[in-house]
């Protein structure tokens, strides 16, 4: 007979989201289950974040040896992929044990391991042998690798993000469908440790992005011997002796291109299937289950977060976001709103882009009267110690000062926004940056001068150059 279970929340899926939520509902005494069908930690731990950001930091070890002849250090890089391979498992093992069930079994989640369905509104069945009855359900199922319907493509052998990260022989040559954030820093980690490359994107790489941004990844890329073709719509793909074989659409002409790997990476898909969710109410579309503000489904006692939820942005950190709105929500009934303005966005290629807010084309169509702020890192002393010198801040803020948003693309981007993610979260005028001391020399002073241009308009003006003279007199 089927164990029966009543209780106070169930999160359905152990990724990012469906663990905060759970840690936290523990933390505050609240009876809690985690449902999840596969490895705890969900995309980020095991298919995302942490393989790739190992990959990477394997390929930028490589990298640094083609560049460090100018610092007088000769070396040649000697890749041993089953290696590299075995770093990422290792760094996945290190990570895992703050996700397992047993450390969430210590704080007091019921962790259960199987696939949850909605039989009716208030109640999830596990694999057919477990009900669960719960007053809050959240819903943290993440998504999947979105597999373009190309002709041939089903019968052919394919990696994605799910298949790659197990390849313990290097790919002699990766083709990459899609050329969005995913596809780039796969491709420029494996051209590093030594593979052929070829992206292949319908529409121009980081079509999302800062369009000035994104040229400099491109070019940078391309320098180190990256194959894009833009543009370039994936006709037909089939299987051949030695791998693979795509035939491309690229304006009037058509190219064959073959290679030994295929990678797809063309965006991602909510994971809604298998819910059940029209037999609780939930409505959903392709872009995921259907939220209100404060993350609430069209049935009031589930919630979506993270990956799941429409209208989001698809990381680990908003699936965060989104757990700590939840956990207010649902067990304070604090009122929340989720909002986005704040939420930083980053590539990891080398150079990172990093954005948060607005770009300033956006500002402009929201009616702003905008300021636009620059600094390029060849000004930074400690970029021309590093030879890291490609790359640009951009701030953009309104007429007073107020930061509306941020993109920086060079050398940790990714860190180097935080100042900027926490300014437009706490509606800081651009001042607080300016006036803010910022160690030397490091990469974070291109944000204080980033900031200090928006008063050099006023810093050029006549008066205050009298009283600059009238002082240097005095
Ligand atoms: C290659 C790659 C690199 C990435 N890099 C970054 C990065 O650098 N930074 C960043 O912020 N984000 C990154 N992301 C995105 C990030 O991984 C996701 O946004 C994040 O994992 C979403 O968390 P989630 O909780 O919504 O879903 P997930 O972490 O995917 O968790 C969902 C879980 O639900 C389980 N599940 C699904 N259906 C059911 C069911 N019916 N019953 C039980 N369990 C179920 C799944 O097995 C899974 O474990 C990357 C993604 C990829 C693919």
């Amino acid at each position: 007979m089927a164990e029966s279970l009543k209780l106070d929340i169930c999160v359905i899926g152990a990724g990012s989201g469906g663990l905060s939520v759970a840690a936290a509902a523990a933390a505050f005494g609240v009876s809690v289950v985690l449902i999840e069908k596969g490895r705890m930690g969900g995309d980020c731990l095991n298919y995302g974040c942490v393989p790739s950001k190992a990959l990477i930091a394997a390929a930028k070890r490589a990298s640094v040896c083609a560049i460090s002849g100018a610092f007088g250090v000769n070396s040649q890089p000697k890749i041993d992929f089953a290696r590299t391979y075995h770093h990422i498992r290792e760094v996945i093992a290190a990570v895992a044990p703050n996700d397992s069930a047993q450390r969430f079994a210590g704080l007091g989640v019921r962790v259960v391991a199987g696939v949850a369905r909605f039989t009716d509104p208030a109640t999830v069945l596990v694999d057919g042998d477990m009900v669960v009855q719960a007053r809050r359900f959240v819903i943290a199922t993440g998504s999947s690798p979105c597999i373009p319907s190309i002709s041939g493509l089903a019968d052919t052998p394919h990696l994605t993000n799910e298949t790659i990260f197990d390849l313990c022989e290097l790919p002699r040559h990766l083709v990459v469908i899609g050329g969005g954030a995913i596809g780039l820093e796969l491709g420029q980690a494996f051209h590093r440790l030594g593979a052929r490359v070829t992206i292949v994107e319908t529409a121009r790489p980081l079509a999302h992005e800062d369009a000035e941004c994104a040229q400099i990844i491109i070019d940078a890329l391309l320098r180190e011997g990256v194959e894009i073709r833009t543009g370039a719509s994936v006709q037909s793909v089939r299987q051949t002796g030695g791998g693979v074989e795509l035939a491309v659409k690229c304006g009037d002409g058509e190219e064959r291109i073959a290679g030994s790997h295929l990678l797809v990476a063309a965006g991602r898909s909510p994971n809604v299937e298998g819910l059940c969710l029209e037999k609780a109410g939930i409505e959903f579309t392709r872009a995921g289950i259907l939220v209100d503000g404060s993350l609430r489904t069209t049935n009031r006692r589930v919630y979506a977060i993270g990956d799941a939820a429409a209208g989001g942005m698809m990381f680990t950190h908003v699936a965060n976001y989104h757990a700590g709105l939840v956990v207010r929500h649902a067990l304070f009934r604090l009122p929340v709103q989720a909002t986005y303005d704040a939420i930083p966005r980053v590539t990891f290629t080398d150079p990172e882009l990093a954005q948060v807010g607005m770009t300033d084309d956006r500002a402009k169509d929201q009616g702003y009267r905008i300021r636009v702020m620059r600094w390029p890192y060849c000004e930074n002393d400690r970029a021309q110690a590093e030879r890291m010198t490609d790359g640009h801040i951009k701030v953009v803020t309104n007429g007073h000062g107020r930061v509306l948003g941020a993109a920086i693309v060079g050398a940790h981007a990714g860190e180097l926004i935080a100042p900027w993610a926490l300014a437009i979260s706490q509606g800081l005028n651009i001042r607080a940056v300016a006036e803010t001391v910022f160690p030397y020399p490091t990469f974070a002073e291109i944000n204080k001068r980033a900031a200090m241009m928006f008063f050099a308009p006023a810093a050029a003006s006549q008066t205050v150059r009298r009283i600059v003279r009238w002082l240097r007199r005095g």
